[in-house]
């Protein structure tokens, strides 16, 4: 399925604005990262913030975690956060 974005933002790295060279599973792990790409809770990253630092959202848990609330937050202005939580198990707000 190709990939795409709630905030269309596939172009461009959400961190820096540099054009983005991979595409990021806001919720990634075993269960939830086909759920992110159904969904479109994907983000575009420069392979440094991605996870080629420690300032990258899979070693430092605040930029992690700043994405995660922000897609929340964006599914529910369409969607209750109890179908939030159906889908990917847990509220981050
Ligand atoms: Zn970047
Ligand atoms: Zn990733």
């Amino acid at each position: 399925m190709k990939r795409y974005s709630i905030l269309n933002n596939l172009e461009k790295c959400f961190f820096c604005g540099k054009p983005a060279e991979c595409i990021h599973e806001v919720y990634f792990g075993t269960a939830n990262r086909q759920i992110s790409i159904e969904n479109g809770f994907c983000a575009g990253l420069c392979h440094k913030e991605h996870n080629l630092s420690h300032n990258s959202v899979h070693s430092n848990r605040k930029m992690d975690l700043k994405l995660k609330e922000l897609y929340q937050k964006e599914y529910e202005k369409t969607h209750t956060r109890e179908e939030f939580i159906k889908l990917i198990g847990k509220s981050y707000l």
